[in-house]
């Protein structure tokens, strides 16, 4: 059985860059944003029962979801906010549940399930450990408005909206340090890997002093 990791962090902290770095070490993954695009797509029940609450202001002129009209509605109105969430989340957790179950049955010692929202979600019951990806917020804003079509006060706006770094912190069993170069980031990771190869899945270190 595979240990798995639960890997998570703010905007632009470098989940998707420090994931290709366990990868390309042979670590298997799943990415829940991939997996939370998966459930809406055309053909899929909840893009189904979707498009009959809101009809076709939420449909791109092929079928596919208006994902920006979609967050609109839900933004300003947190009753339509939780029952999207009802409509994707059990979805997204039983697929989650296969994949995890294909990365346990691989051989690989250890695979990671790549979430932004692995606290906030609940998930983290579905991982044997939780490694945080930490930047400090500054860093953070920068590197959205540098990859992402937003200004700096839009990126400052959205780490404001996540979960504080400290609670994030507060509840790492693992951090990895990305305020630094990629050779760094890639170094924490061979460090991690050779942790996590010599780690048994339930067996978990006491960390906390329990
Ligand atoms: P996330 O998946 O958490 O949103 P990304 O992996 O996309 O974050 O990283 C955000 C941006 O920061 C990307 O443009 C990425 O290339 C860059 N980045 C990530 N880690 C580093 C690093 N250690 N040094 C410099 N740039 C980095």
């Amino acid at each position: 059985m595979a240990l798995i990791i639960g890997l998570t962090g703010g905007i632009a902290s470098g989940k998707s860059t420090v994931a290709r770095a366990f990868a390309a070490l042979g670590a298997p993954w799943v990415d829940a944003d991939d997996v939370a695009r998966e459930v809406v797509m055309p053909g899929e029940p909840a893009l189904a029962e979707i498009a009959e609450r809101h009809g076709e202001r939420v449909l791109n002129a092929d079928g596919t979801l208006d994902r920006r009209a979609l967050r609109d509605i839900v933004f300003a109105d947190e009753a339509e906010r939780r029952w999207l969430e009802s409509v994707t989340h059990p979805r997204i957790r039983d697929r989650l549940v296969e994949h995890l179950a294909r990365i346990q049955a691989s051989g690989a010692p250890y695979g990671l399930l790549v979430s932004p929202l692995l606290f906030e979600s609940g998930q983290s019951a579905m991982v044997d450990r939780a490694l945080v990806i930490d930047v400090p917020e500054a860093l953070q804003v920068a590197r959205t408005a540098a990859r992402d079509t937003v200004d700096e006060a839009q990126a400052r706006a959205i780490v404001a909206a996540q979960m504080p770094r400290h609670e994030r912190l507060a509840r790492a069993d693992d951090v990895l340090d990305n305020g630094g170069s990629e050779a760094a980031m890639r170094r924490r990771v061979a460090e991690l890997d050779r942790q996590y190869r010599g780690l048994t899945p339930g067996v978990r270190p006491q960390t906390d002093g329990v």
